[in-house]
C-alpha cells in the first residue's frame, strides 16, 4: 500500500500544499484501495468517484496558482449515509430511501467542502443508524478489518472500518448512543462523540434528536481534532445548535496529563465485561497515572438505569421520526398501490423498513401511547435528569470519567442478531454520554488476539479540550501493535 494513504490529514495537506504530492495522485490512490479492500469489507454503499477527482484536480490547479486552499485541502473523506450530500444518494441503509437524492449538504458537508475536503463516497451503517453491528443494513453487513468473520461495531461501521483498512483519511458518522464510538472501539481508530449542540445537525436524517451529534471519526487524535474545528459551531439552521464559535481542538494536541483528575465509574466495568477489555483499560488507566494523573473509582447509582432509559427514549423520538416515512410523500413506493391510502402506507412501510426499524417504532409508539407515556416515556426523561445531576456532582471531583468503550471484544457476525436485547446490552458503557449531552471520546489502548480495544473518557460539557490533550497523550505513551488484516 502506497504511504501516502498512512498519512494523518496534516501531513496530507502540507505535501499537497507544497505541491509534493498531488490531491490527484492521493485522491487516485484511495480509490485503487478502495477497489482492493471493499470488496472484502463492504464499507461503502456509494462512491462518488469522478466528483472526488474532479474536486482533486481543481484543488490542484489553485495550488499551482497559488490561491489559497483550506485547512483540509485535499483530504479523503467517508461520510455515513445518513448524512444528506447533494446530489449523492443518500439511503441510511434503508430499501426506504434507497433512492433517495438530497437537493441540498447538510451543514457539515458545506463546511469540509469550504476547506477543499473530498469526499470519497458514503458508508454503510444500520438501517437508520439503529443497531450496534452493522449488520443490519439493508445493503448487507460491513465486515471487521481486523477479522472479517467479525462485526465492525455499528451503527457507524462503514465510516469505522474505511478508516480502518486506509480508504479514506478521516470520516464522519453519527453517534445516538454510541454509533461512533463503538464501531471506533471495534476498528481501532479514535471517535469522538461532540457535547450536545456543538455540531449542527442540520441535514442529518434524524432517528433521536435528542440524543445525536454528528462525529468524527479518525486514525489519530489530532486528525479527530482537525476535523472537528472545521465541522463544530453555531448553525442558524439548526434550532439545538449552541451559540459559539467552531472549536480550536487542535491546540490542545498538549502531551500533559498531570493533575488530571480521573474517575472510574464500578458500573461502567459491570458483570458483563470482558476481562481482556477489562485489563486493557486498565493498563491505560495505569498509564496516565504514571505520567501524572490521579484515578479514583467512584459510584454513580444512576447509571444502572441508563440503558433501559436511553432505549425507551430513542425508540420513542425514533417511532415519531420515522412517520413520515409512507412512500406517498417520498420514500419507498410499491408500484401496485391502487388501494386505499391507510392500506398503501401500510404495504409501504411494511415493504420498506426492516426488523429492527419495525421493532423500534412498535415499542416506542407504545411507550408513547396514552396510558403508558407516564410508565415509561416520563419516568425514563427523569431518569435521565437524575442522570445529568449526578454527573455534574461528580465532575466537581473528577476532570474525566474513564471506561471501557464496550464491555466486550468485537463478535462473530450473527452472534447477537438472534436476540436483540443482547445486542442492545453492549451499549451499557456509551449511552450515559448521550443521555447527558457531554462530550465523550474512544481511542485504541490494548489488543486481544488480534482484536483492538477502545477506552473512553468522557468529560463535562464543551470540555472537548480536556478529552483530546488526554487522548493525545495516551496515544503517544503507547506502544500499540494494530495490524489491520485487510
Ligand atoms: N446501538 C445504539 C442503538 O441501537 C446506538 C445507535 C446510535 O448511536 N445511532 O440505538
Amino acid at each position: 500500500m502506497p504511504r501516502i494513504l498512512e498519512l494523518p490529514a496534516s501531513e496530507i495537506v502540507r505535501k499537497v500544499k507544497v505541491q509534493e504530492i498531488s490531491v490527484e495522485e492521493y485522491i487516485s490512490e484511495c480509490f485503487e484501495r478502495i477497489r482492493t479492500a471493499d470488496p472484502k469489507i463492504h464499507a461503502f454503499l456509494t462512491l462518488t468517484e469522478d466528483y472526488a477527482l474532479m474536486r482533486a484536480r481543481e484543488i490542484d490547479s489553485r495550488i499551482r496558482r497559488g490561491e489559497k486552499v483550506g485547512s483540509l485541502a485535499g483530504v479523503a473523506v467517508a461520510v455515513k449515509d445518513n448524512i444528506c450530500t447533494m446530489g449523492v444518494r443518500t439511503t441510511c441503509a434503508s430499501k426506504m430511501l434507497e433512492s433517495f437524492i438530497p437537493i441540498y449538504d447538510a451543514t457539515v458537508i458545506e463546511r469540509l467542502k469550504a476547506q477543499d475536503a473530498v469526499i470519497v463516497g458514503k458508508t454503510n451503517m444500520d438501517e437508520f443508524a439503529m443497531g450496534s453491528s452493522t449488520e443490519q443494513s439493508a445493503f448487507g453487513p460491513t465486515l471487521n478489518p481486523y477479522d472479517l468473520e467479525r462485526v465492525p461495531g455499528g451503527s457507524s461501521g462503514g465510516s469505522a472500518a474505511s478508516v480502518a483498512s486506509f480508504e479514506a483519511t478521516v470520516s464522519l458518522g453519527s453517534d445516538t448512543g454510541g454509533s461512533v464510538r463503538c464501531p471506533a472501539s471495534f476498528c481501532g481508530v479514535v471517535g469522538l462523540k461532540p457535547t450536545y449542540g456543538l455540531v449542527s445537525r442540520y441535514g442529518l436524517i434524524a432517528f433521536a434528536n435528542s440524543l445525536e451529534q454528528i462525529s468524527p471519526i479518525g486514525r489519530t487524535v489530532a486528525d479527530v481534532a482537525t476535523v472537528m474545528d472545521c465541522i463544530s459551531g453555531h448553525d442558524s439552521r439548526d434550532s439545538t445548535s449552541v451559540n459559539t464559535g467552531p472549536t480550536s481542538l487542535r491546540s490542545h494536541l498538549i502531551e500533559d496529563v498531570s493533575g488530571i483528575r480521573l474517575g472510574v465509574p464500578k458500573e461502567l466495568f459491570g458483570e458483563g465485561t470482558e476481562e481482556a477489555v477489562s485489563k486493557g483499560v486498565w493498563n491505560a488507566i495505569n498509564r496516565l497515572i504514571g505520567l501524572g494523573a490521579t484515578c479514583e473509582e467512584v459510584s454513580l447509582h444512576s447509571l444502572k438505569y441508563a440503558l433501559a432509559s436511553y432505549y425507551i427514549i430513542a425508540m420513542s423520538e425514533a417511532s415519531s421520526n420515522l412517520a413520515r416515512y409512507d412512500g406517498l410523500r417520498y420514500g419507498f413506493r410499491l408500484e401496485d398501490d391502487d388501494c386505499d391510502w391507510s392500506e398503501a402506507y401500510s404495504r409501504n412501510r411494511r415493504e420498506g423498513f426492516g426488523p429492527e426499524v419495525k421493532r423500534r417504532i412498535m415499542l416506542g409508539t407504545y411507550a408513547l401511547s396514552a396510558g403508558y407515556y407516564n410508565q415509561y416515556y416520563l419516568r425514563a426523561q427523569r431518569v435521565r435528569t437524575l442522570i445529568r445531576q449526578e454527573l455534574s456532582r461528580v465532575f466537581k471531583n473528577f476532570d474525566l470519567l474513564a471506561s471501557p468503550t464496550m464491555p466486550i471484544l468485537p463478535y462473530r457476525l450473527g452472534e447477537k442478531l438472534r436476540d436483540p436485547l443482547e445486542m442492545y446490552m453492549c451499549d451499557v458503557d456509551t449511552v450515559t454520554a448521550n443521555l447527558a449531552g457531554i462530550p465523550a471520546v474512544s481511542i485504541p489502548c490494548s489488543s486481544h488476539q488480534g482484536l483492538p480495544i477502545g477506552v473512553q473518557f468522557m468529560a463535562p460539557p464543551f470540555r472537548e479540550d480536556l478529552l483530546i490533550r488526554v487522548s493525545y497523550t495516551l496515544e503517544k505513551n503507547l506502544e500499540l501493535d494494530l495490524k489491520p488484516a485487510v
